[in-house]
């Protein structure tokens, strides 16, 4: 019998710098998932043997396609389409749709690698699966949003369904996207079905699906501040982004009682000291939502808001840098870094909840963890969205639909098991209270088993 060599993080990292060089959000989202499980590694020598690692590390499937479509001056333009089918141990691929400019391969595996550990803790039997486009729906009309998401279905949906592989949306994909590719999915296959999540409410949608992610975060966030004695109550908070995740954060906020004061975009961020209360919230949704505007015309409207103007390039982004208890980071991956990380801890930060994916660097969770912040991570604490998809899959199986407080009730109690689950296994693996080390263990294990018991596959 030949003697193994102790497994070693640094050679499956090493295997994918090598194997997918330039994509750095993936070998981020793969590095952190590597440092937490190694303890995991070297008690279960049997995922070494298996080639685990190797096997997670690869995507079941990448399926790559050209998306053309004409504009509204009559110019055909081309984009680029994408969906990663990563794993399917524990069900069918499951994970939104980004429509960015930025959007490529490597962020799109990240994100469907992350996506596989976080409907791993939902409790629900979802795989992991992402997709996209670089298409930039920022200043286009809806009709030329309607044929290039007619144009975008009419390739992918020879590879998706309600028991394969079902899409949602995420940044730049909501309810209006989400109608169009169902449209066009309907017609090419004839076929009404739950194919698609973040439907409609009169057409297959679950009620609480839109508020699900912010919800959820708060959730999450309530449960970790539990831990330590404390409650939402009268906490200021800082919330980023203003799209959808941001916006039932705001509100949930306020149902607790919390003092929301910033939100932002892409071009910049608004500090309301006085708070965002309700009405301000709903004029920030008709802003948002509506008429498609940005976050700089809140501060137009209510003078005692102030618009600062965040260059990305700038070292530090100073909307972290006001005093608050709990940071809701809401926008997009990538928007704490390590100078942000130390502002939020000079402020006395309580908890950083990520309402986004990824969005603190490596050197920014170092800073706070070793701070002793309450970090919830993005695939525990985001996950109520797609843990609601999955309720929204459930509903469409079974030809009905639940009641808000049927489906508000049941993400209530996902949140806290993940919180749960989370908490248990960092416990177990010797770092009490590290939110990020259980989430990354407990559902590695959970996809892990379904995939030995499944056999070289
Ligand atoms: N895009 C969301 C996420 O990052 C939701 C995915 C879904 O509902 O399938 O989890």
């Amino acid at each position: 019998k030949r003697e193994k060599e102790p497994y070693q993080m640094n050679n499956i990292l090493d295997y994918v710098q090598q194997r997918d060089p330039g994509e750095n959000e993936f070998h981020q989202a793969v590095t952190e998932v590597m440092a937490s499980i190694q303890p995991v590694m070297d008690r279960n020598p049997e995922y070494r043997a298996a080639k685990i690692l190797e096997r997670m590390v690869e995507p079941e499937r990448v399926i790559l396609f050209r998306v053309p479509w004409v504009d509204d001056m009559g110019e055909v333009q081309v984009n680029r389409g994408f969906r990663i089918e990563m794993n399917s141990a524990i069900g069918p691929y499951k994970g939104g749709l980004r429509f960015h400019p930025s959007v490529n391969l490597g962020i799109l595996k990240f994100l469907a690698f992350e996506q596989v550990f976080k409907n791993a803790l939902t409790t629900l039997p979802m795989g992991g699966g992402k997709g996209g486009s670089d298409f930039d729906p920022k200043g286009k009309s809806d009709m030329e949003v309607m044929r290039f998401c007619q144009s975008f279905m009419a390739e992918l949906f020879r590879h998706i369904g309600p028991d394969t592989d079902v899409p949602a949306g995420d940044i730049g994909v909501g309810a209006r996207e989400i109608g169009y590719l169902f449209g066009m999915y309907k017609r090419l296959r004839n076929e009404f079905s739950g194919v698609l999540t973040g439907k409609g409410l009169n057409w297959g949608g679950s009620l609480i699906r839109p508020e699900a992610t912010g919800y959820g975060s708060v959730y999450f966030a309530a449960e970790m501040l539990a831990t330590r004695g404390e409650t939402l109550e009268g906490k200021t908070c800082l919330v980023s982004g203003s799209g959808n995740v941001a916006q039932y954060t705001l509100e949930k906020l306020l149902d607790l009682g919390a003092r929301p004061v910033t939100c932002s975009d892409s071009s910049g961020y608004i500090y309301d000291e006085t708070g965002i209360d309700r009405k301000k919230l709903a004029f920030l949704m008709n802003l948002k939502n509506v008429r498609r505007g940005r976050v700089k015309e809140y501060a137009e409207h209510y003078s005692d808001a102030v618009y600062t103007a965040v260059d990305p390039d700038q070292d530090h982004n100073p909307l972290w840098a006001h005093k608050a208890n709990c940071a809701f980071p809401s926008a997009t991956q990538h928007e704490i870094n390590a100078k942000d990380a130390q502002n939020l801890v000079n402020s006395g930060i309580l908890s950083v909840c990520e309402g986004a994916n990824m969005p603190t660097t490596p050197e920014g969770i170092d800073i706070l963890i070793a701070n002793a912040i309450l970090y919830g991570p993005g695939k525990a604490a985001n996950a109520g969205g797609v843990s609601v998809s999955g309720l929204e899959m459930t509903q469409n199986s079974m030809r009905l639909s639940w009641t808000r407080e049927e489906v508000d009730n049941r993400l209530q109690m996902i949140m806290k098991s993940i919180h749960q689950t989370c908490l248990s296994a960092a416990g177990q693996y010797g770092t009490p209270g590290n939110y990020m080390n259980g989430a990354n263990i407990a559902s590695f294990i959970k996809v892990v088993d379904a995939m030995l018991d499944q056999g070289v596959v």
